[in-house]
């Protein structure tokens, strides 16, 4: 059987193998694609070759761990962790030794790198604190997942120890939270500015995202030179306000990590998907979250004992899709350690 594609299709992909940036209009056409079509396969095929071409095959666990609970008042719609979804009617600090114990283990079991997040009224100078102590404790790279910074505060990050920041304009932002997009980007720039890397994702991701607003924040992860900007989808806890909306399911989260990888172009270093599954390791994804500690997922204080998934379980599922988790990281080095210009095979080897 022959497979033709589209003539558009085809001149989108060939676009993309050239790492030519694609427009906004031929994004939505990509993802607007029938999730059964020849064209999409095509799209996840390329997408993973190209993520093979560049990344080799790395895959990355990057361990997210949350430093604390809160009824947080800034009251995000899609957040488990809000004074308004009532699950969590207390603040609760993991304590230091707690932090230390995951911090170690996710060393011991060869973390590429660490997120250390927080909520939305935790002090600023308790993370720089914890990061000044983890950068002794352990020899893993940090990265903070907290609120927009200034210019002092990133140089205060960098100097306690971090090396790059989690941050997204998240989909909704300024409608689901209460949130400025624009200060936000602004503090995407500070990371530019005095050299944090910057990592982000296309999130939360739920049916009601228009296509046209996603691609608006594919292209600005490509701008603005994300270190990796994959998909995560929205997950409804029990009494979401966003349960009415229903969520995408893991092949359709596939479908918009292909799209999101083709954008990307070379310039990241990995590409994430959560939570982990396998679909997406077939279309251009190579990078997990294992979770500890707080998630605005989940209705367990600790995601370990509720949604989180270990290092280990993120390591076997990489392993199914021939996945290396043990080689080096590509996203913290001056250059990436797998990179081949040539055109990559669609599995676990790059073509010769
Ligand atoms: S996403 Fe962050 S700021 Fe928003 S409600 Fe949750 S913890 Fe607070």
């Amino acid at each position: 059987m022959t497979m033709k594609l589209s003539p558009k299709v085809a001149e989108i992909l060939r676009k993309s193998q050239d790492f030519e940036e694609l427009d906004q209009e031929e994004i939505v056409f990509l993802l607007r694609l029938d999730l059964c079509s020849a064209e999409t396969y095509a799209v996840m095929h390329a997408a993973n070759a190209l993520s093979r071409a560049t990344f080799g095959t790395k895959g990355e666990r990057h361990l997210h761990i949350g430093l604390n609970v809160e009824p947080c008042r800034f009251d995000c719609l899609f957040c488990s962790l809000t004074r308004t979804a009532g699950i969590f009617t207390e603040a609760v600090e993991f304590s230091i030794e707690q932090v230390l114990e995951w911090a170690r283990n996710g060393q011991s079991k060869g973390a590429d790198g660490m997120n250390i997040m927080t909520t939305g009224f935790y002090p600023f100078e308790k993370l720089l604190d914890m990061g000044r102590l983890l950068r002794r404790e352990v020899r893993v790279p940090l990265v903070a997942n907290t609120r927009d910074i200034s210019h002092k505060e990133g140089e205060a990050l960098l100097e306690a120890g971090f090396v790059g920041c989690y941050h997204a304009i998240r989909l909704g932002e300024g409608r689901d939270t209460p949130f400025s997009p624009e200060k936000r980007r602004q503090t995407i720039q500070v990371f530019k500015d005095v050299g944090l890397l910057w990592m982000n994702c296309i999130e939360p991701v739920g049916p009601e995202h228009s296509h046209e607003e996603i691609a608006g924040l594919m292209l600005l992860a490509r701008r603005m030179g994300a270190t990796y900007s994959g998909v995560m989808r929205r997950i409804n806890f029990p009494g979401s306000p966003m349960e009415q909306h229903g969520m995408i399911t893991e092949r359709e989260m596939a479908r918009m990590v292909a799209v999101s990888r083709l954008v990307m172009g070379n310039v990241p270093r990995a590409h994430c998907t959560h939570e982990p599954h396998t679909a997406s390791l077939m279309a251009g994804a190579n990078l997990f979250f294992p979770e500890v500690g707080s998630s605005p997922r989940d209705l367990q204080a600790d995601s370990a004992k509720g949604r989180g998934s270990d290092l280990d379980a993120c390591a076997a599922i990489l392993r199914e899709m021939n996945l290396d988790p043990l080689l080096p990281s590509n996203c913290f080095t001056a250059a990436p350690h797998a990179f081949s210009d040539k055109p990559a095979g669609c599995g676990g080897q790059v073509a010769e």
